[in-house]
């Protein structure tokens, strides 16, 4: 295996470190007051459960205030804009974070549509997404956001390469395409309707893979040298009946040919808490009136 492999669990405690002294800043400069996220969870999905505790959990290190609103399935579409809108015009609460995926019944568009842009640290409303596109400032989705620093980190500059993003979901794909092509990359976007995948992504000198299936690229499709960012996270079963993560990237083949490659977990997964963390503190600054923390 010759690649580099990016640690992006090490990164992100850094990341998160560099947000914890300018969480002290800020509160210096405001009286004592830090800023605030505030998670929604609705209902009871077990996955979601653990997504919003560590996310709770992150945000209290960092010196961050977290306040949570647990919400049981039954929950109507009204209720829950009722509570989007309180946050909203709540002083303390600097981020909103509504946990996806919502309850059948609950438009999740509509609820995304319904938080204050300013707050909406996940990046997801159509005005952030739109603000991205026209290369005006804007909250970043997280997940991409973390994808990119770590590129930044490993290849510097990255103007002028071939990028493929590998998934055009909202969430990932596309905000990761804008990404990339304001880092003055040639950027391709693929999804399922893409004819001969392993032939385009043999072009990239960059490689995002956002699938959602188990180990689908293959070492075979990677442009030796090339850097390669797995977003992918898919339980696969074991003989012992436990189950192991592994990402879109068939990890030990595309090691072989990449020049560094992010390994699943441990590599995007950190990153975009670490990211999240980083938005709320740029929420709370923009919304004082003051200048993005440097460098993060
Ligand atoms: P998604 O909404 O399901 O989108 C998947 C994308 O992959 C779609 O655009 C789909 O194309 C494309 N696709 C599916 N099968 C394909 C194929 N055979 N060939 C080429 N493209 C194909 O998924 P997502 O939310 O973007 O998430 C992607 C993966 O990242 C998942 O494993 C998820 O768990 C993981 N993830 C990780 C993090 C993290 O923090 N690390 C965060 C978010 C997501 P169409 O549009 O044509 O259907």
């Amino acid at each position: 295996m010759a690649a580099t492999i990016i640690d992006g669990k090490a990164v992100a405690a850094e990341v998160r470190g560099r947000v914890a002294e300018d969480v002290k800043a800020y509160a210096d400069a405001h009286d004592g007051r830090v800023p605030g996220l505030a998670t929604v969870l609705v209902g009871d999905d077990p996955a979601s459960h653990v997504y919003v505790s560590n996310k709770r959990k992150h945000t209290e290190e960092v010196g961050m205030r977290s306040i949570h609103r647990g919400l049981d399935a039954s929950t109507s579409q009204e209720e829950l804009l009722a509570l989007v809108g309180e946050l909203n015009v709540d002083e303390g609460v600097d981020g909103i974070l509504v946990q996806l995926p919502l309850p059948d019944g609950i438009d999740q568009d509509a609820v995304i549509a319904a938080i204050d842009p300013a707050k909406d640290v996940d990046g997801f409303h159509p005005m952030n997404v739109g603000r991205l596109a026209t290369g005006l400032p804007s909250l970043v989705p997280c997940t991409p956001h973390g994808c990119l620093y770590l590129l930044r980190q490993e290849l510097g500059s990255l103007s002028g390469l071939d990028a493929v993003v590998v998934g055009r979901s909202n969430i990932v794909g596309k905000p990761m395409a804008q990404l990339l092509l304001g880092e003055n990359c040639t950027v391709t976007i693929a999804h399922s309707r893409t004819r001969d995948l392993p032939a385009v992504v043999r072009r990239a000198d960059i490689v995002i893979a956002a699938v959602g299936r188990a180990e689908m690229v293959r070492g075979a499709w990677i442009k030796p040298g090339a850097c390669v960012i797995d977003v992918g996270i898919n339980r696969v079963p074991t003989e012992d009946g436990k189950g192991q993560l592994v990402g879109d990237v068939a990890y030990e083949e595309a090691a072989d040919a990449a020049s560094a490659i992010t390994p699943v977990p441990g590599g995007v997964g950190p990153m975009t808490i670490a990211m999240l963390m980083r938005n709320t503190l740029v929420a709370a600054h923009r919304r004082a009136g003051l200048a993005d923390p440097e460098g993060l």
